[in-house]
């Protein structure tokens, strides 16, 4: 199995009214030299658009990668609420 494969069979409920990660300022996303969420996160919820960074948190597989390799603590991130966001299948 390839990881698209691996991660397409899971599911996701998404609590499209309250993203569980936030950025918190995008003009240090802008500023950002590496903008390392941009190829660290595994499913690729962060995308470079010009200097800055947009975020979409629906295929999030809530690793916690993008907070830890933020180099400006510019991420706020939480587990989504209870029930939502993935659900993990093993194949
Ligand atoms: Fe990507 Fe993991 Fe951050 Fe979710 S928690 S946005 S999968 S790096």
């Amino acid at each position: 199995f390839t990881i698209e494969e691996r991660l397409n069979a899971n599911a996701w409920d998404v609590d499209v009214h309250r993203p569980h990660i936030r950025i918190k300022d995008p003009e240090k996303c802008r500023k950002c030299e590496k903008k390392p969420c941009t190829y660290m996160c595994p499913a690729k919820c962060y995308v470079q658009q010009g200097d800055y960074v947009v975020l979409s948190t629906e295929a999030c597989v809530e690793c916690g990668t993008c907070r830890v390799v933020c180099p400006h603590g510019s991420i706020e991130w939480n587990y989504p609420r209870s029930g939502m966001g993935i659900w993990y299948r093993f194949t």
